[in-house]
């Protein structure tokens, strides 16, 4: 865990979170500012940066961590009419928290992608 890490946090329960689903590599929250009715986020438990961190070794986990986040947005009632995810990477991609996190924004049809 990295001591300065929010999500680190949040997965081990130190920072209090609305929780949704948890295994034992895997933790999903619902994001603190949604952007749609649902905003879920799903984090490794393990503190990766960023997608960048993944390594050719991590391929099981990503794996896992990627079903699972179909499991959750299945879960939240989203699944069937659709759902966006999003994983922004440092700087450029608008990455708030270095965590490695992904987004399910669903609850309403969200527009085009527009990257502002
Ligand atoms: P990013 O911009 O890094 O892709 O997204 C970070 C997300 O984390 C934002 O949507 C933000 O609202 C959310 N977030 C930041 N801090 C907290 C927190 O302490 N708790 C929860 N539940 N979400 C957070
Ligand atoms: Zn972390």
């Amino acid at each position: 865990m990295s001591q300065e890490c929010i999500f680190c946090k949040i997965a081990q329960g130190v920072i209090p979170s609305k929780k949704i689903y948890e295994d034992e590599t895997v933790f999903a929250f619902h994001d603190i500012h949604p952007q749609t009715p649902v905003h879920a986020l799903v984090i490794p438990k393990r503190h990766l940066t960023c997608l960048d961190d993944l390594a050719v070794a991590d391929r099981a986990e990503a794996g896992h961590l990627l079903e699972r986040v179909a499991h959750v947005a299945r879960e939240l009632g989203v699944a069937a009419e659709g759902y966006r995810t999003v994983i922004n990477t440092r700087e450029h991609g608008g990455q708030e928290v270095a965590h490695l996190h992904i987004h399910i924004l669903g609850g309403r049809k969200v527009g085009p992608m527009v990257c502002r």
